[in-house]
């Protein structure tokens, strides 16, 4: 698992989970994801994620989600499971 945070939101993914279908990737609006070498999903940079939470909700395998810290700052406290809004 790895979290991409920018304030206190965080992009979150899971690779152990990803089948690889591509839903994700094909559904950003800002075009920052896709699958590496081994099919998984990967976040080529995080800087433009608006965090709309659109591949949250296409991915049918719950292997990617935003966060919202619980405390801003540099190194955000982060919530459980899916997240909270
Ligand atoms: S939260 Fe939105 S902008 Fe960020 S990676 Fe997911 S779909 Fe793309
Ligand atoms: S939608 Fe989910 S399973 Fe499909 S590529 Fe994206 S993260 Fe992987």
């Amino acid at each position: 698992m790895q979290a991409y945070k920018i304030g206190s939101y965080a992009l979150v993914v899971e690779p152990k989970r990803c089948k690889g279908c591509a839903l994700c990737v094909y559904s950003c609006p800002k075009q920052i994801l896709f699958l590496n070498g081994s099919g998984k999903i990967a976040v080529k940079e995080i800087e433009p994620c608006i965090f709309c939470r659109i591949c949250e909700m296409r991915c049918p395998d719950f292997a990617i989600w935003v966060e919202k810290a619980l405390t801003p700052g540099p190194s955000p406290v982060m919530t459980h499971g899916r997240g909270v809004a």
